[in-house]
């Protein structure tokens, strides 16, 4: 079933793991819930593609450091297993991005 109110590409949406309101990134792109860090499986294999059609719920499974890109959050779907890492944003939430690291 797809679930369509888990809208990326940076623009403001409510979090479908936590209902918490998050804004558009300034200067970035919003692909995960600032509050929560939950996403959605909605990419195939590049970022922002949009092309895959599973839709289910990407838990934040670790933190890696990926040189240039810095650190990113690296999202695990509950449904297939996919592993995709993104971006973190400035305003992610610190508590749970630090049960994350290494
Ligand atoms: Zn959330
Ligand atoms: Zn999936």
């Amino acid at each position: 079933m797809p679930r369509k109110d888990f809208i990326k590409h940076n623009q403001a949406f409510i979090c479908s793991s936590c209902k918490s309101e998050n804004p558009p990134l300034e200067g970035g792109e919003r692909n995960h819930c600032r509050s929560c860090l939950y996403s959605l499986h909605v990419d195939a294999e590049t970022p922002g593609d949009r092309q895959s059609s599973c839709k289910g719920r990407m838990e934040p499974a670790r933190v890696e450091y990926k040189g240039a890109k810095g650190f990113m959050v690296v999202h695990r779907c509950v449904q297939c297993g996919k592993e995709i890492a993104n971006r973190l944003a400035p305003d992610d939430d610190q508590t749970i991005l630090s049960k994350l690291s290494p």
